[in-house]
């Protein structure tokens, strides 16, 4: 519609999106979303899309939540801000800090007693690098600067966050990372595998790379080792088993902390409220964002166990914080989203009926001509599109058959993301198993569609 197209117009002339190659944008003009209810949205030419996303990872709970929206509008009223830097705070910021800690669980005896407040992951990983090396300073060992992270990982858009990510395209813009942080190869099974090598021998095999490297920085100069427990970004990549037990006995034998970045996989997204349970480790710090609000109004942070708090409380003042640090009104809109995520037992749900469900019918797709491998873990799901099923061969990169799925996944109606060949999911966590079956038919209607474009090419 004229409408549309008026603000297609708009939206190329002023607004510089991320991540986005802007001369492909203002070719196809921006899809403009208007409104949205429960698992879809909706854009401006009235066409309904399923939402596999969640908007970006974050709306755990789903559109339309009223109880979300009236929460922020009874705090603007109440209180609309006040900072947390004037020996003051505010019952919102005081309540979420004590929640989020309490949803926690402690592991081995050690619990989470306190919480930094950001407005997003890329704050709260940037809080982190600071916050380690204070923590180290103030243990009288200086030296311990180096931050480990993983290629392909994404921590934040920030100059500290980027340098944590192991994004070369995104190191290659701006002179990342900046000196301190250094990466080692992600846990990708399908990528780094020897032939015969199973899924566990290769989880140990990859978790030692962690090794290698404090020996190789030097185990004295080593502050942390951060990661996210399942990759998100960098296309849903799925750990095997024997890969964090292994990682956690590696940093406990150097003293190294970990920070767990679950942004992505905290609030029920891999069917626990926070992804360490899940894979059994017991970080020092835990980096949170997106769904704490379900994406409602930004709010992020780190969530710091009892050990590292007393260090830094007794160590006198963090020259450190936001002036939106406990934002009221964000943090009363967390705390209505975590009482109606409890209230639906969106975690459990996830975990002992949708998840497992979402994983059967995933798992149905590799049936398809383009399917190589399908993969689940909670609502993070992977697909592997390849070229010769039998031995896994992928497409040419050039032919971007990712991107032309997804774009036959918009028109479709179901939004899936490609990270090169890689189509994946994180579908908002009030999916019914109907909502499910609807999902997976779409998805199988673009890949054939997909199947029928690359068939014409020949
Ligand atoms: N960490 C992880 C694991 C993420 O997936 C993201 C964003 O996608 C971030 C950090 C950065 O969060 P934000 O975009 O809120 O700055």
């Amino acid at each position: 519609s004229a409408h549309t197209r008026a603000l297609q117009a708009l939206d190329s002339a002023h607004f510089l999106h991320p991540f986005t190659d802007h001369q492909a944008l203002a070719a196809k003009g921006a899809r403009v979303i208007t409104r949205a209810e429960g698992i879809y949205v909706w854009d401006s030419e009235g066409h309904r899309i399923l939402d596999g996303m969640s908007g970006l990872w974050c709306v755990n709970a789903g559109y339309g939540r009223r109880e979300l929206a009236e929460a922020a509008y009874r705090q603007m009223l109440e209180l609309p801000f006040y900072n947390a830097f004037f020996q003051t705070t505010t019952e919102p910021a005081v309540r979420l800090a004590q929640r989020l800690t309490a949803l926690a669980p402690p592991v081995n005896g050690r619990r989470f007693s306190h919480v930094f407040f950001t407005s997003s992951g890329s704050e709260a990983n940037d809080t982190n690098v600071r916050l380690v090396r204070r923590y180290w300073d103030l243990m009288g060992q200086p030296q311990r600067k180096v931050i480990i992270s993983r290629w392909n990982a994404y921590h934040g858009s920030t100059v500290a966050a980027a340098s944590l990510g192991g994004m070369a395209g995104m190191h290659a813009q701006g002179d990342l990372p900046i000196p301190g942080i250094v990466h080692i190869e992600q846990p990708y099974y399908w990528q780094h595998r020897r032939s015969d090598e199973t899924p566990a021998a290769f989880g140990l095999r990859a978790a030692r790379w962690l090794e290698e490297k404090i020996l190789e920085v030097g185990p004295e100069r080593v502050a942390a080792f951060i990661a996210e427990p399942v990759q998100g970004a960098g296309g849903v990549i799925i750990p095997p088993e024997t890969y964090w037990p292994e990682v956690q006995r590696i940093v406990d034998k150097y003293g190294i902390l970990l920070i767990s970045d679950e942004v992505i996989c905290a609030f029920g997204r891999l069917g626990h409220w926070f992804a360490y349970e899940r894979f059994g480790t017991q970080p020092d710090l835990v980096t949170f964002a997106k769904a704490v609000t379900s994406g409602y109004i930004p709010l992020g942070g780190v969530l710091v166990n009892e050990r590292v708090a007393r260090v830094l409380i007794e160590g006198g003042e963090f020259t450190h914080g936001y002036t939106y640090s406990g934002h009221p009104v964000a943090c009363a809109v967390a705390l209505a989203n975590l009482d109606l995520m409890a209230r639906e037992h969106l975690p459990e749900r996830v975990r002992h009926d949708t998840g497992p469900y979402l994983a059967q019918r995933f798992a149905e797709l590799t049936d398809h001509p383009l399917v190589g491998v399908a993969e689940t873990c909670g609502f993070v799901a992977g697909l592997i599109l390849v070229r010769d099923k039998a031995t896994l061969a992928p497409f040419p990169e050039e032919w971007a058959v990712g991107m032309t799925c997804r774009a036959h996944c918009f028109d479709t109606g179901v939004v899936m993301r490609a990270v090169g060949d890689r189509m994946i999911i994180a579908p908002p966590l009030v999916m019914t198993r109907a909502d499910i079956d609807d999902m997976i038919a779409l998805i199988r209607r673009a890949l054939d569609a997909t199947w029928a474009d690359l068939r014409q090419q020949g």
